[in-house]
């Protein structure tokens, strides 16, 4: 019989699945964990039986039954009037009814949640934002998302975008997004377009880690790259914060881990851009790293 205190999540990505239970008596933990590869070329058909074999999995490896509710976390979000999936960077899952599907292909009820509501829910109630009531959290990686977490809970918002601020526009911004608009957030401070505009400046082809680890160096091209990055996150947070006032920013993706968008200089710049005199509000990194998503998914068992 599995125990009641286990919580099993899945974290749909878009190159893997990964699968876990979670231990409620030790929050952050995993009693199992594995993965299988999502597929996606092969179509949505396809990605819902490696959900389903990634159940099995773990069905296989803990010697336990599959409960009776699990939290899956997805590219994308389910639009609240449709149940449809939309805004899924695996274009195939877009405008299908997957949790309808899953939960007749799994025969489990299924709670989902876009994934970077997931990593926010994880790093609120087990990770770098504990104790905080309200909590955003920022993917900043390939693309810029976020989602939202008050009380322990996830807000989704009545289309489901609540926390999605990557395509608010920039003043002085135009670069063309492929959302149809210009100068959005992330078209500036993803990672690509950090690497674009480097390229722009005159650098080399080269990823945002190196590109930091130049300006650690004292490379011109690098630097103002990394402190177009400041300005411009203090610009784009500071809308956030002046909206939602956060007791906690946790900034996951790969540009999270440029330690520039820790510093008191960046503190400064976002405190340039509030409607306050002083900024409170923690902004840290986050501290679950690759297993916010899967986590994120088991808690919204909760
Ligand atoms: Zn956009």
């Amino acid at each position: 019989m599995t125990p009641p205190l286990n919580k099993w999540g899945i974290d749909l990505g878009g190159t893997k699945i990964e699968g876990a239970i979670m231990d409620s008596s030790r929050p952050g933990e995993a009693l199992f964990r594995l993965r299988r590869e999502t597929g996606a070329t092969q179509g949505y058909e396809h990605i819902l039986s490696q959900i389903e074999g990634v159940i099995s999995d773990l069905e296989s490896a803990s010697g336990l039954s599959r409960p009776s509710k699990i939290g899956i976390g997805t590219p994308g979000a389910l639009e609240p009037s449709t149940g449809r999936l939309k805004n899924s960077n695996t274009a195939c899952l877009n405008d299908q009814p997957i949790l309808q599907d899953l939960e007749r292909l799994t025969g489990s009820r299924i709670l989902m949640a876009n994934d970077a509501n997931c990593f926010a829910l994880a790093e609120a109630l087990v990770g770098a934002a504990v104790g905080s009531s309200v909590v955003f959290g920022v993917i900043l990686g390939t693309g810029v998302g976020g989602g939202v977490v008050v009380n322990g809970r996830i807000l989704p918002g009545l289309h489901g975008i609540a926390g999605e601020w990557g395509h608010n526009t920039l003043r002085g911004e135009s670069h063309p997004c492929y959302c149809g608009r210009s100068g959005c957030i992330e078209g500036v401070i993803a990672g690509p377009s950090l690497e674009r505009f480097y390229r722009e400046q005159g650098g080399d082809t080269i990823r945002l880690p190196e590109i930091s680890l130049r300006a650690k160096a004292g490379e011109k091209f690098a630097i103002q790259t990394l402190e177009r990055l400041r300005e411009k996150f203090a610009e784009s947070i500071a809308a956030v914060i002046n909206i939602l006032d956060p007791d906690a920013i946790v900034i996951g993706g790969g540009v999270g881990n440029i330690p520039l968008l820790y510093e008191e200089q960046t503190r400064d710049r976002v405190l340039a851009h509030i409607f306050n005199k002083e900024l409170r509000t923690r902004i840290v990194p986050p501290i679950l790293g690759d297993s916010a998503g899967v986590f994120g998914a088991a808690l919204l068992l909760d």
